[in-house]
Formats: structure tokens, sequence, C-alpha cells
């Protein structure tokens, strides 16, 4: 049997981290078991749906490496299906026509709260006749469902949990206006999309039960459930805003790696030993539901903070030039062919220096700048007469060097030495000379990585 794992998110808001986790699951189970992954889109909700929600779910996925095997599947256009089936329901006697109209239900709900019983339809359409049908008054339907006995799940993460039929309902299953419900409809299209295993999150758990009472009265094969718990914030409330970024798209924004996401998110209620980092590849091979816990996870932006940075160091230089570009760009710093170079060239040092791709993209704007550049006060406080004078002493120094760094190194501290100073004491006007800021990587491969041209005319630009 080839396994098959939908994710299956409604374009009703952001794709936020808890989205992003289940979805990060479904895929690795999938690759695992060499299945497949596909991805459905819940957009019946018109009125709540819209095509930017869509585009949000497809690019933070898209940003995550976390590609379905398949073009998603859009639950809208498969209405006439949910239908069918509502009716093969009604047709076979498990579903039948409820008359209620919204007052009547709305009587039997404050009834039932008044004597403080469940506020559960109580089944008055379930034996009657449709010759008793009031006239002018469209129908839904509703499963008729057992009464007796109880669904049983076996879940792969929560174990076995059960509900007795007699708490559940006759739920709707299209309603008076024919539109069909969303519990039905994920039934219908997971049994035709051939889900093997549904993974999602633990607020679905209730759903589950009603569900299984559709695939048993439709006699189809279940899928198997995993449900996982949520994510919450450090605080152990339900993550919101006020935690920080939510959405896929801000940790984007705020210079997260994909990688370093991914991995902090998977690392969240999921373990293999004390392994912490882990490629794809690594994960693909270690995953399997056994290793997720059952509590809610808290999230640790410190944690994914660090988890970044070191995901960072390890990336390819040119991959983060790439972004670093992109970013220098939206900030309207244009980034040309010289200072391409210059920043591939910086970016070993760079990198180890930055917790995030922002950081690291404020860092290396002095490379794509050109004369006159802007200074940070900090920067303008080291600059002094005296510093300047001392430039203007070190020019003829640095310019009988090949700006490689040993030989630009060599040649400071010879000329720290003969000017009775401390490496610091002339590294640092320099820095500001050459960068605008008081922070760079190593002065040596900063020149070098500026090249004697750019780096003298900023000095005599200074001086
Ligand atoms: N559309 C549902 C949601 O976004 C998920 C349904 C499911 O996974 O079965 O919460």
């Amino acid at each position: 049997m080839k396994i098959r794992t939908r994710f299956a998110p409604s374009p009703t808001g952001l794709l936020h981290i808890g989205g992003a986790r289940t979805a990060l699951f479904n895929y690795l189970f999938a690759r695992h078991h060499g299945g497949e992954f596909l991805l459905r889109i819940e957009d019946t909700d018109k009125a709540r749906s819209t095509q930017e929600a869509v585009q949000v779910i497809l690019d933070g996925l898209d940003w995550l490496g976390l590609n379905a095997d398949a073009p998603p599947v859009y639950q809208s256009t498969r209405e006439a299906r949910h239908v069918e089936v509502a009716q093969e329901l009604l047709a076979n006697g498990k579903a039948y026509k409820c008359y209620c109209s919204a007052e009547e239900l709305q009587t039997m709900r404050e009834q039932a709260m008044a004597e403080k019983r469940p506020p559960r339809y109580d089944g008055r359409w379930r034996d009657r006749d449709e010759s008793e049908a009031p006239v002018g008054v469209k129908p839904s339907i509703r499963l008729k469902a057992p009464r007796e006995g109880d669904v049983v799940l076996q879940d792969l993460v929560q174990g076995t949990v059960k509900v007795q039929n007699a708490e559940m309902d006759d739920m709707i299953i299209l309603r008076s206006d024919g539109t069909p419900t969303y519990l039905h409809a994920v039934v219908v299209d997971d049994h035709d999309m051939d889900i093997t295993h549904v993974i999602r999150g633990d607020d679905h758990l209730t759903n589950t039960f009603r569900q299984i009472q559709i695939y048993d009265a439709m006699g189809w094969e279940k899928p198997q459930f995993a449900h996982i718990p949520l994510i919450h914030g450090a605080d152990g409330a339900k993550l919101s805003k006020r935690h920080g970024a939510v959405s896929i798209l801000e940790f984007r924004e705020e210079g997260f790696l994909p990688e370093a996401l991914c991995n902090y998110l998977l690392r969240l209620g999921w373990g293999h030993g004390d392994a912490e980092f882990l490629t794809r590849p690594e994960q693909i091979e270690l995953f399997t539901l056994e290793g997720v816990g059952r509590s809610a996870s808290r999230m640790d932006y410190a944690k994914l903070t660090h988890l970044n940075g070191v995901w960072l160091r390890g990336a390819d230089d040119a991959r983060l030039r790439e972004d670093v570009v992109l970013r220098l760009a939206k900030a309207g710093i244009v980034v040309d062919a010289h200072a391409m170079e210059r920043i591939l060239h910086l970016m070993p040092g760079l990198k180890e220096r930055a917790k995030n791709l922002e950081e690291l993209a404020v860092s290396a704007a002095f490379l794509a700048r050109s004369v006159p550049l802007p200074f940070e006060p900090k920067a303008l406080a080291q600059l002094t007469e005296d510093a300047k004078a001392m430039l203007g002493r070190l020019v003829p120094v640095l310019e009988a060097t090949d700006f490689s760094a040993a030989a630009v190194d060599a040649a400071l501290r010879g000329f720290a030495e003969a000017e009775g100073k401390k490496l610091g004491q002339v590294a640092q006007p320099l820095r500001a000379a050459l960068t605008g800021s008081t922070m760079s990587p190593g002065i040596d491969v900063t020149l070098e990585a500026l090249g004697a041209n750019e780096s003298l005319a900023r000095l005599r630009a200074v001086i």
C-alpha cells in the first residue's frame, strides 16, 4: 500500500507555525515511507477564504521546501461529489432529511441548556415520514448515526480514544441550501484522494469521531489518524501575536532560514535521542510518529534564534549572498558587479557575526555603498582629527601592499608599532572610515574584500 498524507489548510488567514509543523510532519512521514504528500486547500467557507491566503500557503510551503507531489486539490471544486455522497447515504437509509427550521433548532438548544443537557439535535426527523414534511421548507440532510456502542480510535499519537455514539447527535452533512458541511467534505475528499494517514492538530480530535461515523456509514476503509499536540507560547498560552512572529512569512521576513525553522519545528514535540541538528535527508530517514510527544509544545524563540545562527554559519555563501542582495535591494541599495564580488568574498566573516539574514544584509550593506558613506554616530566619534591624520600616514603603507589579508595584516602591525599604538587603536578608526560603522569582520579581510581602489577611495574621502 502506498502511503499518502495530506496537508489540508483552510485559506482563511495566515499560514502559522502550527500549520507549518503539521505540513512538515505529513511531508516527512510520506517521504519516510516512500509515499506521497498532497495538498488540499479547504476553501469551502466562501465568505472567509481569500486568494491572498491561498497564495500565502503556497508561498510558505514553497519557502519551507514542503512541496506537494501533485497540484493542490481545491475543496470548493468538489462540491458536486460531496452532494453525490450525501445523496447516496440518503438513498441507502444511512441519512435522512430533517425539516427543522432554524427557530425550532434554536428552541431545542435553549431547552437543552435550561435542563443542563448538552445542546444536541434530538433526532426528531430520524424516523419520521416525508409525507409529514412542512410545505416550502428545504430539508437538510443528517447522518443517521448509530445510537449505541462506541467509536474507538486507535490514534497513532494519542493512543486509544473512545467516544460513545450516544454522545453525538445526527450531524448535518448537507445544509438546507444544498452545500456540504466541512466534516462531510473532508471525509469524501480524504477517501477519494486515497489518504492513508491523516496527521493533523489535536484540536481536530472531536471531529474525527464524527468523521468516522461517515466512513462507517459509507462502508469505506478509514485512514489512520495521528493527532499532534498544538504549539503554545513559552507561557503555555495559545500562540498569538504577542509571543512574536506567528505567520510563516513573517519568519522569512525577519531573516530565518527555512532549514532552521523546519529543524526547530521538527524538534518541537518530536525527538530522536539528543539529535539537535538534522538535515532534511536525516529528518526523512528518522521521522516516525512514535517519536511525537502527547503534550503541547512550547515555542522558544531564543532557541530558534540560536539554531538559526548555526544554520546560517553552515549555509552556502553564494546562496546567502543571493538573499542579502534581495534584502539590500528592498532597502534601496543597488548591488553592482564589484559589490557582488566583495559580498561573496567577505561572506565567511559576515556570517560568523549574524543571527539572521536581516542582520547579515545590514552588515553587508557597506560593501555595496559608494563614497561618501553614511556614518553611524559611533563611527563618526572614532574619526577625530588625530585619527584622520593617522589614516593619512597609513595610506602609503597600505598602498605598498597587494591588499591580500596577510599582507594587510603585516603592514598594519608594523604601522601600529611604528606609531606606538595598539593594533586596535589603528583598526577602529580604519574600520570606521571603511565601513561607516564600528563592526565588521577582521580588518584585514575587510580590506581584502573591498580591494585597493575602493578602500583607498574611502580613506581619502575621510581624510
Ligand atoms: N482545514 C482544517 C484546518 O485548517 C484541517 C482539516 C484537516 O486536517 O482535516 O484546520
